[in-house]
């Protein structure tokens, strides 16, 4: 029996396991990641990558490596609703209608505006062979998949471990500082008594996996599309591209559709499943995986207990409704590594990993509630132009052929359910959602303000440099360079941003990161400084004057800010990383 001691154990090399490594290594965090599958998800699950999370990628030099392989915006950014993929029948393949949807068509001005980077799409299945490209880049030997976590205890100053090669059957023993149970929730967080909350699953659902030629029927362009069978309820289903390739040339599929009893389809009889639905009797299809599984709402009741996390999926299940799931998994993992490395590097005291909790948990409830309620929504859509379950099966065909209708009580039809479907875009135009989630309570000193007031279908977001809010993004210039203030912020630094008369706050900074060995980078940005605001996009947003001052986290949330001159620079600053950093 091997023994290996290490500051972090990672149980879960899913997209939050292996984000977190990626963020650990890039903090300087020696950590160990184990994965008991033999490699990474064979499924494309998750497949919507959110402007935030792009924005972590980009801060932690993943984000070209996914951009090389996802979806760009134009090959993806609307939902359609339609009756058919396919058929000759009169109310087959018709437009019901489409919108555009997370930041796609003329919403990409709008998220162009909100950040450096846009939404992209790349399913797990491609995603994570790349987050495990770079996780073992950096910490060659330490991520072991086919590695499985079999017990542990905690020990009150330590974790101690015991993982199971599954190839040799070997176990090590594993001293850690802390345990991440990023495991989807199967086995860290019960066995320290975490529970999780929220109603019994809300929907039953099975997804099949597949390749398949659609070139000929499919109209490419979404994220999503649904099918709204004119006959029967339970012949309506979504369609979702899978990649590799994109569009027209997508060759594998997501078809998600109403199961039967568990277990009814399997690889074989799925297959004229498949043609029916698509309305397609000759298809050539070949089966991946089917999968039936339920939706669930719930949320942890607590993140932490002792010396062991919990994140992504571990935390909160939510539907895919608004694809929020894998996207807060990775936010959250983001939120949590610095306060490791600050805690695990002397720099701040063990209570800074409490505010893990304090901050993420709201989220992870907010998110969880956001996607039910765009679940529930969803089928308000689909009962507006007469396709739910509630309108009796000799009635659809009526209802749709009324929808389309060329008459005036046609038209009628059409604008009633125009008006539900434009209510649709908290769903799928939730751009405040994606990057406007912000901490009230946890490691940030708050100013008093209020936060600005969210627009309740959050389709508009409301940059603020307001303590908790993630920094605002404005380009400026650096000489011919064009970056993001996000650009600004390191991976592990805490940076100051002010204006052309800050100076006393960066000096104050040097001498209050000498004392606190923390590292603080010090910007400023303004007329005659080293970066220019040429835009005026800065100034429009920063909520500080000239004199003022930001605290940036490494998160890239604010800490801490000062909108004009300090009377103590030195002393407020002390004071502010005593509070956040909890000494
Ligand atoms: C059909 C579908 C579509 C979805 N679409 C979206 C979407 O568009 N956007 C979105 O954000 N989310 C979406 N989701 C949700 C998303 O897939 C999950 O939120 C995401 O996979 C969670 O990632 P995770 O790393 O937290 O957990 P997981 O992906 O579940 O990874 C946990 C890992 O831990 C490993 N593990 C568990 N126990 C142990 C152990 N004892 N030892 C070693 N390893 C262990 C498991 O093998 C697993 O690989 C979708 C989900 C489904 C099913």
């Amino acid at each position: 029996m091997g023994a290996i001691e290490v500051p972090v154990l990672i149980v879960g090399g899913g997209g939050c396991g292996l984000s977190a490594s990626v963020f650990l290594s890039d903090q300087g965090v020696d950590h160990l990641l184990v994965e008991r599958h033999p490699d990474t998800s064979r499924v494309p699950k998750a497949h919507y990558l959110n402007q935030r999370t792009m924005e972590i990628f980009r801060q932690h030099g993943v984000a070209d490596d996914v951009l090389a392989e996802a979806a760009p915006l134009e090959k993806f950014g609307k939902v359609r609703w339609q009756t058919t993929l396919a058929g000759d029948g009169p109310l087959d393949r018709r437009l019901i209608h489409e919108m555009d949807a997370f930041g796609g068509g003329a919403l990409r001005e709008t998220y162009a505006a909100a950040g450096p980077v846009l939404p992209a799409k790349l399913p797990q299945m491609w995603l994570e062979p790349i987050l495990r490209r770079h996780a073992e880049d950096r910490n060659p030997g330490r991520i072991l998949f086919h590695h499985e976590l079999t017990s542990f205890s905690d020990e009150g100053d330590h974790v101690l471990a015991e993982v199971r090669d599954l190839e040799t059957g070997e176990i090590t023993t594993v001293k850690a500082q802390y345990l991440l149970g990023a495991d989807g929730g199967r086995t860290v967080g019960a066995e320290v008594g975490i529970e999780m909350q929220g109603p019994p699953g809300l929907v039953n659902t099975t997804t099949v996996y597949f390749s398949a030629d659609l070139s000929e029927w499919w109209e490419e362009g979404t994220l999503i599309t649904h099918f709204l069978s004119p006959e029967d309820p339970d012949l309506s289903s979504n369609l979702i591209e899978m990649g590799p390739r994109w569009g027209k040339e997508c060759e594998q599929w997501g078809l998600h559709f109403a199961p039967g009893p568990a277990g009814r389809w399997n690889n074989e009889n799925v297959v004229p499943r498949i043609r029916e639905l698509l309305r397609i009797p000759d298809l050539e299809v070949t089966v991946h995986k089917v999968t039936d599984w339920i939706v669930h709402a719930h949320l942890a009741d607590r993140y932490r207990v002792g010396r062991v996390l919990i994140a992504g999926d571990a935390a909160h299940r939510q539907p895919p409704a608004v694809g929020l799931g894998l996207n807060t998994g990775i936010q959250d993992a983001h939120n949590l590594a610095w306060k490791l490395a600050a805690v695990l590097g002397g720099r701040a005291s063990d209570s800074l990993i409490d505010s893990y909790e304090a901050e993420r948990r709201p989220v992870g409830r907010e998110n969880v509630d956001w996607a039910v309620s765009a679940a529930v929504h969803h089928q308000a859509v689909i009962d507006a132009i007469g396709a739910g379950h509630n309108i009796p099966a000799g009635r659809r065909k009526q209802r749709l052929e009324a929808y389309f209708d060329p008459s005036p009580l046609g038209d009628t039809v059409r604008a009633r359910a125009l008006e539900i479907f434009h209510t649709h875009r908290g769903g799928c135009q939730s751009l405040d959602m994606e990057v406007g989630f912000h901490y009230e309570d946890g490691a940030l000193v708050p100013d008093g303000s209020e936060p600005p007031a969210r627009v309740p279908m959050r389709n508009e977001h409301r940059p603020t440099s307001r303590p908790g809010h993630r920094l605002p993004h404005a380009w400026i210039t650096a000489g011919d360079r064009r970056l993001s203030t996000l650009d600004l912020t390191g991976r592990c630094d805490f940076t100051l941003i002010t204006g052309p008369e800050g100076t006393p706050w960066c000096e104050a900074a040097a001498r209050v990161a000498e004392k606190f060995s923390v590292p603080i980078a010090t910007v400023r940005i303004g007329a005659g400084c080293e970066y220019a605001d040429a835009e005026g996009g800065w100034e429009a947003v920063r909520g500080i004057t000239d004199a003022g001052a930001l605290l940036v986290r490494p998160d890239q949330h604010v800490a801490w800010r000062s909108t004009g001159a300090g009377q103590d620079a030195e002393q407020t600053l002390a004071q502010v990383f005593a509070a956040v950093l909890d000494r």
